[in-house]
């Protein structure tokens, strides 16, 4: 029994707060917090239970801390932005609160994924007994659970890793992003970056394709290489891949208007003066398209996002697949959002789950292949992200 303070009331943070609220043997508390309450208010207005709200500005560590300590969670589950990790870090370490978040730090000013500045607090919540959980979302966060599983019980040694990510819902919108548009477009137009031989190698945003038949009647899609947070930990903590590479699924339509939205600028993120005023394209950008929150009642078909691993079992080439099927109606049904939201706040519910019952508690920073990766993968069947997996004793990959 333990009371968590949810920060963020986006698509994700709607999702954690209903699937928290479905398990109140572990979370017998919930307060959801951000910079708008009433977005807070909202989500919380959809639950049965009583969610208490608070407004925050994740950005200030003295207004983080003065919540923390006026509420006492065991724990912050962090779904604001990439922006906010390291002073909501810096809160939970004055307050001497667990952390747990779904996507890893990034400046404001630059779309660059690396856990370097995550990492550096490793001495300071190992000192002050405290511990953080980073990338509890699908990918990172199950993509990693899937490999450490298949390094478990599949593979002796695994070399080559794709993890594939498909979106194959419709919102019937000519353009909107499933997660907040200005995270998603950064990290789309950067680098392709996938690592080979114990190096990173870059390629031109979306200039390698594949294309990958999916199951469960998605069938063949084009699939596009991008660098995936999740890649730096993964390659770090099993040094014996060889190469690992992250992949997802974009439509035709989609790519067209990326395209057209970069070539007129609309999709950087320097700053341009107009009408006297400062504003940065992307940001304005957003402020056009559709909310992600609000896709969910128009949302149909299904996502599928996995791990191909190929390696060595008892001396033999093995091939194994690890996915989860999600469908956006489905989810739309459960809690009032669609997959891509659902698919990030179940595993970030479940994480905190792990932590709060004691599963997965250790002092210090940690990324979530390190843990042990079996009661997770149970209870992702229990929550709704059901898994599948498929093994091929032959040396089958995404492509070569
Ligand atoms: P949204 O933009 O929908 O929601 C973000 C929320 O954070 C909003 O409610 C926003 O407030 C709030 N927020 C932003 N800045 C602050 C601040 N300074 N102080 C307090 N609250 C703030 O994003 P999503 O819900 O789609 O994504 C949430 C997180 O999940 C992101 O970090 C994203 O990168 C991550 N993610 C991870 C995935 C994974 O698989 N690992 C997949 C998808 C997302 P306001 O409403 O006022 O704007």
């Amino acid at each position: 029994m333990a009371k968590v303070l949810i920060i963020g009331a986006g698509g994700v943070g709607g999702v954690v707060t209903h699937k928290c609220a479905q398990v109140p043997e572990v979370f017998s508390e919930i307060v959801l917090a951000s910079r708008t309450e009433a977005k807070c208010k909202a989500i919380a207005a959809q639950i049965d239970r009583p969610i208490k709200t608070a407004q925050v500005d994740a950005d200030n560590v003295p207004e983080l801390v003065a919540l923390l300590e006026r509420e006492k969670p065991q724990l912050v589950i962090n779904v604001a932005l990439p922006y906010q990790d390291l002073t909501i870090m810096d809160a939970c370490l004055e307050a001497g609160i667990h952390y747990l978040d779904t996507a890893n730090y990034e400046p404001p000013g630059e779309a660059k994924f690396e856990y370097s500045w995550q990492w550096k607090y490793q001495d300071k919540f190992k000192n002050a007994d405290l511990m953080a959980l980073l990338g509890s979302g699908f990918d990172p966060g199950v993509t990693n659970v899937y490999t450490a599983y298949i390094k478990k019980h599949y593979l002796d040694e695994i070399h080559y890793l794709d993890i594939i990510d498909c979106n194959a819902g419709d919102h019937g919108y000519a353009f909107a992003t499933n997660f907040n548009p200005e995270i998603n477009i950064r990290e789309v137009t950067a680098k392709g970056r996938y690592w080979q031989d114990g190096d990173w190698r870059e390629t031109e945003p979306l200039s390698e394709k594949r294309s990958f038949d999916f199951p469960a009647g998605i069938g063949p899609k084009n699939i596009y290489l991008m660098y995936h947070e999740e890649l730096e930990s993964i390659t770090k903590h099993f040094p014996e891949i060889k190469r690992a590479r992250f992949w997802m699924t974009f439509s035709d339509n989609y790519l067209k208007h990326l395209e057209v939205l970069g070539n007129v600028g609309m999709t950087s993120i320097e700053p341009v003066e107009f009408e006297g005023k400062e504003i940065i394209p992307l940001q304005f950008l957003k402020a056009l398209l559709p909310d992600p929150a609000s896709l969910g009642p128009r949302t149909k078909g299904k996502t599928c996002i996995g791990c191909v691993a190929r390696g060595i079992k008892d001396g033999k080439e093995k091939t194994v697949y690890i996915y989860n099927i999600c469908d956006h109606e489905e989810c739309y049904r459960e809690v009032q959002s669609q997959a891509i939201s659902y698919t990030t706040g179940v595993p970030a519910m479940i994480g905190a789950k792990m932590m709060l019952e004691g599963k997965w508690m250790e002092a210090g920073v940690w990324n979530m292949e390190q843990m042990d990766p079996d009661p997770f993968m149970a209870d992702l069947n229990e929550y709704g992200l059901p898994w599948e997996i498929h093994t091929v004793n032959e040396p089958t990959a995404v492509d070569d």
